[in-house]
């Protein structure tokens, strides 16, 4: 994937985390339940909560495509935003 900043390839990888990770629009301050307009990037996992993602070192960016099509798999086997992501 090309990175949409400075147009040069970017790095597949993954986000993880020990617990699920969410995009929200309102910061949660002291306790985290996500609400309906939350979007959970990586998949349920007890154990290593994963999603695919592509890092840019020049721009220092990471984008990540969430969905159910984005199950942490490596670039080739991993959905992209002109994926069939829904
Ligand atoms: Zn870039």
């Amino acid at each position: 994937m090309e990175c949409p900043y400075c147009g040069k390839e970017m790095t597949a990888g993954f986000v993880q985390g020990a617990r699920v990770v969410y995009f929200t629009e309102e910061e949660h301050a002291f306790f985290f339940l996500p609400g309906r307009k939350d979007i959970k990037l990586t998949r349920d996992n007890f154990f290593a909560p994963t999603c695919g993602a592509y890092q840019c070192p020049e721009c220092r960016m990471v984008i990540i495509p969430y969905g159910k099509g984005n199950d942490g798999k490596t670039e080739e086997k991993q959905n992209t935003p002109d994926g069939p992501l829904t």
